[in-house]
């Protein structure tokens, strides 16, 4: 099988391959690491990608809004969170969602490809630490869904976030008691309708000030519903921080 990237592996490896891949790792050792996504071996920059590759990742509007990070004309709230502020208090995103950093994401979200998850943390921890934090919780996934893909990678990013800045990580906090649908291709309203009451938070947070983190932010919706469930437990803050945020449609 062909793969699109030089890091994108089949799930039914067979042997021969993972003997393919322990070589690959004996070589990388030994030989400069390749770039994730044009597979070249260059001086590796952000973790994952060469400095050619991570020179294409998309910045976010340098205007934006505070909470949600759309471009706005002077970095003021945009018109959809002041009529409906969010539950959350502002948003932090390393990238826009779009080439080279949506199939890294899309990897490690889905393939267990963790290497670029260090970096992420390593600079989401620099990027929050103007929020005076008390604990960091990962977007929990439902017991299912944690159980067909085998890791959450909200937890993934969260455990180098906490490290880096040497706060508490507390997983067991929130939960999604509730499965619901894949939120990709509904509409704003679906997605409110098929989040509603799906998380659960079952520790008392009264005047903590939360970071909570996600690999992406889109619409929001998860964020607000996770935003909501903390804060009816005494959050004073919710902080999202995320390795990219969708800024256009699909
Ligand atoms: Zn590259
Ligand atoms: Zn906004």
């Amino acid at each position: 099988m062909l793969s699109a990237y030089p890091w994108d592996s089949p799930a039914d490896a067979s042997f021969a391959d993972v003997l393919r891949c322990g070589a690959r790792t004996l070589l990388d050792a030994i030989l400069p690491p390749r770039c994730f996504l044009c597979g070249k071996a260059r001086e590796i920059n952000d973790g994952a990608l060469c400095a050619a590759c991570a020179a294409d990742l998309t910045p976010l509007p340098a205007a934006r809004c505070p909470r949600c990070l759309i471009a706005t004309t002077h970095g003021e709230s945009c018109g959809a969170c002041q009529q409906h502020p969010p539950y959350f208090d502002r948003a932090y995103a390393l990238f826009a969602y779009d080439f080279p950093v949506s199939p890294l994401i899309q990897a490690f979200k889905y393939r267990a490809v963790f290497a670029p998850a260090q970096s992420w943390g390593t600079r989401l921890a620099a990027l929050t630490n103007d929020a005076a934090t008390d604990c960091v919780l990962p977007i929990p996934l439902h017991a299912e869904r944690l159980k067909a893909r085998g890791y959450n990678q909200s937890l993934e990013l969260a455990r180098h976030i906490a490290r880096a800045r040497g706060l508490p990580l507390l997983p067991d906090t929130l939960h999604k008691i509730r499965a619901t649908t894949p939120q990709a291709g509904l509409s704003l309203k679906a997605r409110q309708k098929n989040l509603r009451r799906a998380f659960e938070c079952r520790r008392d947070l009264s005047g903590k000030n939360i970071l909570l983190v996600d690999d992406v932010l889109t619409t929001g919706t998860t964020a607000n519903e996770a935003a909501r469930a903390l804060k009816a437990r005494g959050a004073r803050a919710v902080w999202i921080a995320v390795v990219a945020r969708t800024l256009r449609e699909a």
